[in-house]
């Protein structure tokens, strides 16, 4: 398997927990370290924007998640991990959730978060939920001032939102959920949202169904298939759910 992943430039790599912090109520940032996550990060790809991993928890099952930010100096990992909890559990919300200084995990990857931009881009729809925000956080800060952005983020409470560091013109719309029908609120916004007549790019990701629906959504407008990432990150109903 080793050698399956590093023909596709990827890597497994065994990680410590150097760190545990609550960043809002519902979300836990881990920082992972070791000889194998300091090897790991100074992989291609790792710091692209919206890089993901598939991180195997203590238990050994395996769940994608984004790397919101790698230290190449110190050989560290940030990663962060919603807590569903209260809307059904699963095993990497659960191990997060009580996650200590020292457990052993791994990851594999990096894998690409789809966010390509084509060269002419004269402005960015990013729209995602709570599990889309590392990511989101992510392409922000590689953006440089050149570039508009509007923001859509679906968070379950005020509590939840949280500061998106960026140098480009950015602006984030933040909206709650409803708890019966996640993804709801970012579909009523953006299926009558104006799109500028330039050149753009748009990305979108969360609940399945919801980004589905924006998917197409966008596509019957005529956005190009370039000009479009869009990737469910989990589905209402189903553990481990692959898009
Ligand atoms: C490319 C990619 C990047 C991702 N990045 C992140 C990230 O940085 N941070 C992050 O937290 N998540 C991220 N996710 C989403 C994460 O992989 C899923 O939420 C995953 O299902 C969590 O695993 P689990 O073991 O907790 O739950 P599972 O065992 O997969 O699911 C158990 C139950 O929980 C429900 N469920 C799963 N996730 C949620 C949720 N967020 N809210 C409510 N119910 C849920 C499922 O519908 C199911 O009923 C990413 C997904 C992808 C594909």
């Amino acid at each position: 398997m080793l050698d399956r992943l590093a023909a596709k430039g990827r890597q497994r790599a065994l990680g410590t927990v150097l760190n545990v912090e609550a960043v809002t109520p519902h979300m836990r940032r881990i920082r992972l370290g070791g000889a194998e996550i300091a090897a790991f990060v100074q992989g291609d790809g790792v710091d692209a924007p919206g890089a993901w991993v598939k991180l195997f928890i203590p238990s050994g099952e395996g769940r994608a998640y984004t790397l919101r930010a790698v230290d190449r100096e110190a050989g560290t990992v940030l990663i962060d991990l919603v807590l569903h909890g209260e809307r059904g559990d699963g095993p990497a919300s659960m191990w997060a959730a009580q996650a200590r200084v020292g457990d052993q995990v791994s990851i594999a990857g990096p894998r690409s978060g789809g966010f390509a931009p084509p060269g002419d881009t004269q402005w960015l729809l990013l729209a995602g939920d709570t599990t889309a925000l590392p990511a989101i956080q992510s392409i922000a800060g590689a953006l440089d001032a050149s570039v508009q952005v509007e923001a859509y983020v679906e968070v379950n409470g005020v509590a939840e939102q949280q500061p998106i560091p960026t140098a480009a013109d950015w602006r984030t719309t933040w909206l709650l959920t409803d708890p019966d029908e996640p993804g709801r609120r970012l579909c009523q916004q953006l299926l009558h949202h104006p799109l500028p007549s330039e050149p753009g790019y748009i990305w979108l990701a969360g609940e399945a169904a919801a980004v589905r629906e924006l998917k197409l959504h966008f596509q019957e407008r005529g956005i190009e298939r370039h000009r479009l990432s869009a990737k469910g990150y989990w589905r209402m109903g189903s553990a481990d759910h692959r898009d």
